[in-house]
């Protein structure tokens, strides 16, 4: 029997407010070096009479993101206790929303190899991040720096059919945060994080299967794979005739496969109500149209842009677009080149060794010591054929180091093709004198041996002969010699 996944996913998505959700603490990248519990107010510790306000930054940034996933924003949503105890929470509650969230029934269309499919969203919320419980053996310590933080809730209908449907919808949807600024992108720092819900049905059955939920997924590989392994581990399931159980699970990286965190019988009774300290927040229809006036260009819309303007491949217009610095940078390329170079060079400029070096260093787009036009002078040594391919990319890792214009680091580096004509000449004449046999076996009508001359051309100018016109040099040399022999 051949069965099929039904997958939906709920994404927590750190907003990116200078203030906690509900107080006027800041919100502070963890680097590692932070003191605990030194971003806290009676509000974020949840001391008696403390009085949580929401944030409205928070909200304005919660409407763009519902705007952007084409969601119906509601004119009035309300705030909620999530009532569950946990040393995280100092409430013993989250201030969540429940029955009339942010906004509802929007969309993320995703492309994957099978094509383009419309993911239903059904309801995008706010609330607030917990702390950290950071367990030694001397026993469990509490860190209230991030409780407060605020959050965004982004729940997908069960749309997703494949692994690699539920991979474009991460991806889009983190491409789509970061570039409104809603979200700093940085899974490490667990910014974004996944919870997947699995069921699978044989194909053709209208009925859904039992579902799983996966915590804790906070990188696309780890989405990927949990996602996969779960599935398979349902269909073995069904095919040994057995059957689900409803059951929260995590995901063990090393081992590959899921765990089983509780089952149906551990379900958490959340017992939500109004959150009786927080009014209803309204949102006017002036306001929501005021803050999608802002809206800026969302990597899905730029990648049709590439496609058309620049005629990229959908691969590359994909990549590029995928950071708003990085789309940033290729345009400020194509703008300085002013038709001199192909969009498709720059493409690859960008995605190949830029992406690489970036890697490498661990840097960004912003740190990036090479100026568009200093890109675009490169490739037109490359075009030149000044620079061979292996030329120009050591000359762009110079760059990278030194911030050198092309010219510069080529020089330092004596890479430089000499394309000039009396140089040709001599090399080509001398390698000529220098190798009578391989000549004479040329002349006889043995023409592989040509590629061997042109190599000690190359060798002869230690590399900075231009190949191609080492080789006319020398095809004009050899019959100047065999009309003068
Ligand atoms: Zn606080
Ligand atoms: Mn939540």
């Amino acid at each position: 029997m051949s069965y099929e996944a039904i997958i939906g996913l709920e994404v927590h998505a750190q907003v990116q407010s200078r203030s906690k959700m509900y107080c006027a603490c800041p919100v502070v990248e963890d680097t590692g070096d932070l003191q605990p519990n030194t971003y806290v107010c009676p509000v974020c510790l949840a001391l008696p009479g403390s009085l949580p306000v929401v944030n409205r930054r928070a909200v304005e940034l919660g409407v763009q993101a519902a705007l952007a996933l084409h969601c119906t924003v509601a004119p009035e949503s309300v705030f909620a206790r999530k009532s569950y105890f946990y040393p995280d929470l100092p409430k013993g509650y989250q201030i969540s929303q429940y029955d009339l969230p942010l906004a509802t029934d929007g969309y993320l269309e995703v492309q994957t190899g099978a094509g383009a499919n419309r993911i239903r969203i059904t309801r995008v919320h706010l609330e607030e991040d917990t702390g950290k419980l950071i367990h030694q053996q001397d026993g469990a310590w509490v860190d209230y720096n991030r409780a407060g933080v605020p959050l965004l809730e982004i729940v997908s209908a069960p749309d997703l059919r494949t692994v690699e449907e539920v991979r474009a919808y991460a991806m889009m949807l983190r491409a789509d945060l970061v570039a409104l600024g809603v979200n700093s992108g940085d899974m490490e720092k667990g910014a974004l994080r996944f919870e997947a819900n699995v069921s699978v049905r044989p194909v053709g059955a209208a009925a859904l299967g039992t579902r799983t939920e996966i915590k804790n997924l906070n990188s696309f590989r780890a989405l990927a794979r949990a996602v996969e392994a779960e599935v398979q581990r349902q269909i073995a399931t069904l095919e040994s005739g057995r059957s689900i159980e409803q059951q929260t699970l995590g995901w063990d990286e090393a081992r590959g496969a899921t765990f089983v965190m509780r089952g149906k019988e551990h379900a958490h009774d959340y017992r939500y109500f109004p959150e009786p300290d927080i009014p209803p927040v309204q949102v006017s229809a002036a306001w929501i149209e005021t803050l999608r006036a802002a809206l800026p260009e969302l990597p899905a819309a730029r990648v049709q842009r590439f496609i058309t303007t620049y005629g990229l491949r959908v691969a590359e217009a994909q990549l590029l677009s995928g950071e708003s610095s990085v789309a940033a940078y290729f345009e400020a390329v194509m703008a300085a080149a002013d038709g001199t170079v192909a969009a498709q060079d720059i493409a690859n400029w960008i995605t190949g060794e830029f992406f690489r070096l970036f890697k490498e260093h661990h840097l960004s787009m912003e740190q990036c010591r090479v100026t568009p036009l200093q890109l675009v002078r490169l490739q037109q040594l490359r075009q030149m054929r000044a620079l061979s391919s292996t030329a120009a990319k050591a000359v762009l890792v110079e760059m990278f180091q030194t911030g050198e214009v092309p010219e510069v680091a080529s020089e330092r580096l004596g890479v430089l093709q000499l394309s000039d004509g009396v140089a040709l000449q001599n090399w080509a004449e001398r390698v000529i004198a220098a190798n009578p046999t391989q000549v004479a076996q040329y002349l006889s009508g043995k023409s592989a041996v040509l590629g061997w001359l042109v190599g000690q051309i190359m060798a002869t100018s230690q590399g900075r002969a231009n190949p191609q016109q080492a080789r006319e040099a020398l095809l004009t040399a050899l019959e100047r010699w065999r009309s003068t022999s």
